[in-house]
Protein backbone atom coordinates (compact mmCIF):
# COMPACT_ATOMS: atom_id res chain seq x y z
CA UNK A 1 0.00 0.00 0.00
CA UNK A 2 1.75 3.29 -1.34
CA UNK A 3 -0.49 5.50 -3.05
CA UNK A 4 -3.42 7.38 -1.27
CA UNK A 5 -6.69 7.54 -3.26
CA UNK A 6 -7.54 10.88 -5.13
CA UNK A 7 -10.21 11.27 -2.41
CA UNK A 8 -7.92 10.99 0.86
CA UNK A 9 -6.99 13.00 3.24
CA UNK A 10 -3.20 12.23 3.46
CA UNK A 11 -1.94 12.43 6.91
CA UNK A 12 2.48 12.75 5.68
CA UNK A 13 3.46 11.87 9.35
CA UNK A 14 2.09 9.49 11.61
CA UNK A 15 2.80 7.07 14.49
CA UNK A 16 1.18 4.19 15.36
CA UNK A 17 -1.43 4.61 12.66
CA UNK A 18 -4.24 2.50 12.39
CA UNK A 19 -6.59 2.31 8.99
CA UNK A 20 -9.31 5.10 8.82
CA UNK A 21 -11.07 5.24 5.95
CA UNK A 22 -10.76 8.04 4.10
CA UNK A 23 -7.27 9.26 5.42
CA UNK A 24 -4.07 7.89 3.82
CA UNK A 25 -1.72 7.67 6.52
CA UNK A 26 2.18 7.23 6.59
CA UNK A 27 3.14 5.69 9.76
CA UNK A 28 6.97 6.43 10.99
CA UNK A 29 8.92 3.60 12.22
CA UNK A 30 11.83 4.63 14.52
CA UNK A 31 14.11 1.33 14.53
CA UNK A 32 14.67 1.68 18.01
CA UNK A 33 10.48 0.82 18.63
CA UNK A 34 11.10 -2.45 16.89
CA UNK A 35 7.87 -2.38 15.07
CA UNK A 36 7.42 -3.76 11.74
CA UNK A 37 5.47 -2.88 8.65
CA UNK A 38 1.99 -4.53 8.60
CA UNK A 39 0.16 -4.82 5.79
CA UNK A 40 -3.05 -2.50 6.33
CA UNK A 41 -5.28 -0.32 3.98
CA UNK A 42 -4.22 3.36 3.90
CA UNK A 43 -1.30 3.18 5.05
CA UNK A 44 2.31 3.26 3.91
CA UNK A 45 5.73 3.45 6.31
CA UNK A 46 9.15 5.17 6.89
CA UNK A 47 12.02 3.68 8.77
CA UNK A 48 14.50 5.73 10.34
CA UNK A 49 16.63 6.42 13.43
CA UNK A 50 15.00 9.24 15.19
CA UNK A 51 17.62 11.50 17.48
CA UNK A 52 16.17 11.54 21.01
CA UNK A 53 16.82 7.98 20.91
CA UNK A 54 20.33 7.58 19.26
CA UNK A 55 23.44 6.68 21.14
CA UNK A 56 26.86 5.43 20.94
CA UNK A 57 26.34 2.04 22.16
CA UNK A 58 22.93 1.49 19.74
CA UNK A 59 23.90 3.34 16.40
CA UNK A 60 25.03 0.95 14.86
CA UNK A 61 22.71 -1.99 15.01
CA UNK A 62 19.70 0.88 14.71
CA UNK A 63 21.67 1.75 11.31
CA UNK A 64 21.67 -1.41 10.34
CA UNK A 65 18.13 -2.26 10.94
CA UNK A 66 16.90 0.59 8.68
CA UNK A 67 18.66 -0.87 5.99
CA UNK A 68 16.51 -3.75 6.76
CA UNK A 69 13.52 -2.76 6.97
CA UNK A 70 13.65 -0.38 3.94
CA UNK A 71 13.56 -3.12 1.46
CA UNK A 72 9.97 -4.05 2.76
CA UNK A 73 7.06 -3.37 0.01
CA UNK A 74 5.20 -0.73 1.96
CA UNK A 75 8.05 1.48 2.70
CA UNK A 76 8.00 4.53 1.11
CA UNK A 77 11.28 7.19 2.80
CA UNK A 78 13.94 7.17 5.11
CA UNK A 79 13.43 8.85 8.15
CA UNK A 80 12.72 10.45 10.43
CA UNK A 81 16.22 11.23 10.79
CA UNK A 82 17.61 14.92 11.54
CA UNK A 83 19.32 16.92 14.24
CA UNK A 84 18.12 18.01 17.78
CA UNK A 85 20.00 20.00 19.71
CA UNK A 86 17.75 20.22 22.50
CA UNK A 87 17.37 16.29 23.28
CA UNK A 88 19.57 13.40 21.80
CA UNK A 89 23.12 12.65 21.85
CA UNK A 90 26.12 14.63 20.81
CA UNK A 91 25.60 16.41 17.47
CA UNK A 92 28.35 14.62 16.04
CA UNK A 93 26.83 11.54 16.71
CA UNK A 94 23.11 12.74 15.26
CA UNK A 95 26.07 13.91 12.03
CA UNK A 96 27.38 10.90 11.20
CA UNK A 97 23.74 8.68 11.39
CA UNK A 98 22.19 11.19 9.36
CA UNK A 99 24.65 11.11 6.64
CA UNK A 100 24.23 7.12 7.00
CA UNK A 101 20.63 7.56 6.37
CA UNK A 102 21.12 10.20 3.78
CA UNK A 103 23.56 7.15 1.72
CA UNK A 104 20.52 4.88 2.29
CA UNK A 105 17.94 7.24 1.07
CA UNK A 106 19.86 7.82 -2.11
CA UNK A 107 21.08 4.12 -2.50
CA UNK A 108 17.60 2.85 -2.29
CA UNK A 109 16.39 6.18 -4.14
CA UNK A 110 13.85 6.74 -1.63
CA UNK A 111 13.05 10.40 -0.23
CA UNK A 112 14.25 11.28 3.29
CA UNK A 113 11.69 12.86 6.31
CA UNK A 114 13.52 15.32 8.54
CA UNK A 115 12.81 15.86 12.59
CA UNK A 116 15.21 19.05 12.47
CA UNK A 117 15.05 21.31 16.29
CA UNK A 118 17.04 24.62 16.55
CA UNK A 119 19.31 22.65 13.86
CA UNK A 120 18.95 24.38 10.59
CA UNK A 121 22.98 25.64 10.07
CA UNK A 122 23.90 21.91 10.15
CA UNK A 123 20.72 20.83 8.19
CA UNK A 124 21.85 23.34 5.48
CA UNK A 125 25.23 22.53 5.36
CA UNK A 126 24.60 18.79 5.17
CA UNK A 127 22.35 19.47 2.17
CA UNK A 128 25.06 21.37 0.59
CA UNK A 129 27.41 18.97 1.14
CA UNK A 130 25.74 15.99 0.32
CA UNK A 131 23.45 17.38 -2.42
CA UNK A 132 21.00 14.65 -2.60
CA UNK A 133 19.59 13.17 -5.42
CA UNK A 134 16.50 12.25 -3.43
CA UNK A 135 14.14 15.11 -2.00
CA UNK A 136 13.80 15.58 1.56
CA UNK A 137 11.04 16.68 3.56
CA UNK A 138 11.13 18.68 7.09
CA UNK A 139 8.43 17.80 8.97
CA UNK A 140 6.85 19.39 12.56
CA UNK A 141 8.04 22.82 11.05
CA UNK A 142 7.00 25.65 13.21
CA UNK A 143 9.62 28.38 12.08
CA UNK A 144 9.18 31.49 10.04
CA UNK A 145 8.30 32.43 6.73
CA UNK A 146 11.72 33.59 5.59
CA UNK A 147 13.25 29.76 7.08
CA UNK A 148 10.68 28.10 5.19
CA UNK A 149 11.59 29.67 2.00
CA UNK A 150 15.04 29.06 2.65
CA UNK A 151 14.21 25.15 2.67
CA UNK A 152 11.89 25.23 -0.37
CA UNK A 153 14.66 27.09 -2.56
CA UNK A 154 17.14 24.28 -1.45
CA UNK A 155 14.06 21.87 -3.06
CA UNK A 156 12.67 20.56 0.28
CA UNK A 157 9.14 20.20 1.06
CA UNK A 158 7.78 21.05 4.47
CA UNK A 159 5.03 19.56 6.95
CA UNK A 160 3.96 21.46 9.45
CA UNK A 161 3.93 20.98 13.35
CA UNK A 162 -0.14 19.65 14.02
CA UNK A 163 -0.15 22.22 16.89
CA UNK A 164 1.17 25.15 14.98
CA UNK A 165 -1.10 24.77 11.66
CA UNK A 166 -3.83 25.12 13.82
CA UNK A 167 -3.84 28.59 15.28
CA UNK A 168 -4.46 31.67 13.87
CA UNK A 169 -0.78 33.14 13.75
CA UNK A 170 -0.06 30.36 10.95
CA UNK A 171 -2.56 31.58 8.34
CA UNK A 172 0.12 34.31 6.66
CA UNK A 173 2.63 31.57 6.44
CA UNK A 174 0.65 29.23 4.56
CA UNK A 175 -0.66 31.82 2.29
CA UNK A 176 2.89 33.15 1.27
CA UNK A 177 4.28 29.45 1.28
CA UNK A 178 4.26 28.14 -2.45
CA UNK A 179 1.44 24.97 -2.03
CA UNK A 180 3.28 22.22 -4.35
CA UNK A 181 5.59 22.63 -1.27
CA UNK A 182 3.37 21.50 1.47
CA UNK A 183 2.04 18.71 3.41
CA UNK A 184 -0.08 18.05 6.33
CA UNK A 185 0.50 15.64 9.29
CA UNK A 186 -0.96 14.47 12.89
CA UNK A 187 2.60 13.60 14.01
CA UNK A 188 1.00 10.70 15.64
CA UNK A 189 -1.11 13.36 18.42
CA UNK A 190 -4.89 13.14 19.13
CA UNK A 191 -5.70 15.55 16.74
CA UNK A 192 -7.92 15.10 13.50
CA UNK A 193 -6.25 15.65 9.91
CA UNK A 194 -9.74 16.68 8.72
CA UNK A 195 -9.64 20.20 10.66
CA UNK A 196 -5.95 20.73 10.08
CA UNK A 197 -7.32 20.43 5.75
CA UNK A 198 -10.28 22.83 6.80
CA UNK A 199 -7.81 25.22 8.62
CA UNK A 200 -5.32 25.32 6.15
CA UNK A 201 -7.81 25.28 2.90
CA UNK A 202 -9.33 28.32 4.57
CA UNK A 203 -6.13 30.02 5.45
CA UNK A 204 -5.54 29.64 1.64
CA UNK A 205 -8.81 30.37 0.31
CA UNK A 206 -9.59 27.45 -1.15
CA UNK A 207 -11.81 24.36 -0.97
CA UNK A 208 -11.14 21.34 1.04
CA UNK A 209 -11.33 19.51 -1.90
CA UNK A 210 -8.70 21.67 -3.93
CA UNK A 211 -6.55 20.88 -1.54
CA UNK A 212 -6.89 17.47 -1.01
CA UNK A 213 -5.76 17.79 -4.72
CA UNK A 214 -2.93 19.86 -4.31
CA UNK A 215 -1.38 17.27 -1.31
CA UNK A 216 -1.90 14.09 -3.70
CA UNK A 217 -0.19 16.07 -6.53
CA UNK A 218 2.66 16.75 -4.03
CA UNK A 219 2.60 13.35 -2.72
CA UNK A 220 2.66 12.03 -5.83
CA UNK A 221 5.82 14.33 -6.93
CA UNK A 222 7.77 13.44 -4.04
CA UNK A 223 7.44 9.70 -3.77
CA UNK A 224 7.70 9.63 -7.74
CA UNK A 225 11.01 7.22 -7.15
CA UNK A 226 9.06 5.42 -4.70
CA UNK A 227 5.59 4.55 -5.40
CA UNK A 228 5.96 4.01 -9.40
CA UNK A 229 8.71 1.08 -8.88
ZN1 LIG B 1 7.28 12.07 14.36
Amino acid sequence: MKIPEPGDYIDIHTHEAKSNPGVFAVDILMVHEERVPADLPGIAYCAGIHPWFLNETNHPLLIKKVGELITHQSMIAVGEAGFDKLRGPSLEIQRIAFEEQTAISEKNRMPLVIHCVRAWDELLMEHKKLRPAMPWLVHGFRGSKDLALQLIKKGMYISFWFDFILRPESSELVRNLPSDRIFLETDGADVDIRDIYNKVSQDIGITVDELKGIIFSNYRDFFKTTIFN
